[in-house]
């Protein structure tokens, strides 16, 4: 067997999959108020689609999968497709990104299936912000998510902070101190420019030195780590005395291209090789041969691209190829 290794060398062992491209939430870096189309129900990967493409990978090297979407918990019998992904040989690890909002009823069912680790979004501890930012009531169902999760033995439990300017800077430090009290891992990330025609994400990016300089002047004494479980890109740090950690993901202001080890599968059935670039690879076309599937995990490592170019789009400067006009939703982050 030859393993997923691309034209710079990076090995891929990581597969994260969108299960729906739809929401019960509206967050507003990551899909339109009002007006998103959604990929019709007949039009979706199946359960058996997904897991013929987890077989193929899985016997090129692929080890590590997320599910995410959309908000994955929308898809009814998740549980179940987590169970047959669970079951299928090599694939060592399963997590899952979520909202949340639908977590506390599924927690222990999905522990049960064969879920190991799960990220929780949550961008603000504030009711009446969580309503602007997420465009939707709820922050208490994501509260009562996160302790079932914990009580379902998930752990680390991760929560994923998109960091906004003008919008939640300003509890950096709460979020801090929750990581301190509670064993949770708090990862603050970059407002990512994805899906984005306009600049208008440029009004609210914020690069994440600020939450490195507010856990000093907090006092914190921090200690960087690389030992929490399936970090991933994530800079991780501890704090001394605390029950959690925290970590950034930065890849705006600071690029992690070169240790990218991770591909995507659309819910509506594409691999995309860079989360920021218009290209992929539509799966549907090979899902009748395992062979064939195979060839087209060989294809996406063959057209992977050195990098992303935010960073350049930040400073306005030209791109070399065309970013994806898919929002997040659409990828699944
Ligand atoms: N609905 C689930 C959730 O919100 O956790 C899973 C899908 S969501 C697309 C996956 C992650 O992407 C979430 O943590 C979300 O906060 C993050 N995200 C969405 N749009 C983003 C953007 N423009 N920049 C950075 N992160 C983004
Ligand atoms: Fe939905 Fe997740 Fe996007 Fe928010 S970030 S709109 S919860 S898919």
């Amino acid at each position: 067997m030859q393993e997923l290794t691309d034209r710079f060398g990076r090995a891929h062992h990581y597969l994260r999959i969108s299960v729906t491209d739809r929401c019960n939430l509206r967050c507003l870096y990551c899909m339109p108020e009002e007006g998103a189309s959604f990929t019709e129900s007949d039009k979706l990967l199946s359960y058996d689609d997904i897991e013929k493409v987890v077989r193929a990978g899985a016997s090129l090297g692929i080890r590590k999968l997320r599910i995410t979407g959309g908000e994955p918990l929308v898809r009814p019998r998740l549980a179940e497709l987590i169970q047959r992904l669970s079951r299928i040989p090599g694939i060592t690890d399963i997590a899952m990104t979520t909202n949340g909002i639908f977590l506390a009823k599924e927690a222990h069912a999905l522990k049960a299936a064969g879920l190991n680790r799960v990220n929780i979004s949550l961008d603000t501890l504030d009711p009446a912000r969580f309503r602007l930012i997420a465009r939707s009531g709820g922050i208490q169902r994501v509260l009562e998510g996160i302790e079932s999760a914990c009580d379902a033995g998930f752990h680390p439990v991760k929560l994923n902070c998109v960091l906004l300017k003008g919008l939640n800077e300003d509890e950096i430090a709460a979020f801090l101190e929750l990581a301190y009290e509670k064993p949770l891992h708090v990862r603050f990330i970059e407002y990512m420019p994805i899906g984005h025609a306009d600049d208008g994400w440029k009004k609210h990016y914020l690069p994440l030195q600020k939450v490195m300089d507010i856990a000093r002047q907090q006092g914190y004494r921090l200690t960087r780590e690389d030992g929490v479980t399936g970090s991933g890109p994530s800079e991780n740090w501890q704090m001394e005395g605390a029950q959690g950690s925290f970590g950034l993901i930065h890849p705006v202001s600071d690029q992690f291209c070169r240790s990218c080890n991770r591909l995507r599968l659309t819910a509506d059935g594409h691999l995309k090789p860079c989360l920021y670039w218009v290209d992929e690879l539509n799966v549907k076309q090979a899902l009748g041969s395992e062979e064939d599937m195979k060839q087209l995990f060989y294809r996406a490592m063959a057209i992977k691209p050195e990098n992303h170019e935010m960073a350049m789009k930040l400073a306005g400067e030209g791109q070399s190829h065309t970013p994806t006009s898919r929002r997040m939703s659409q990828i699944g982050g």
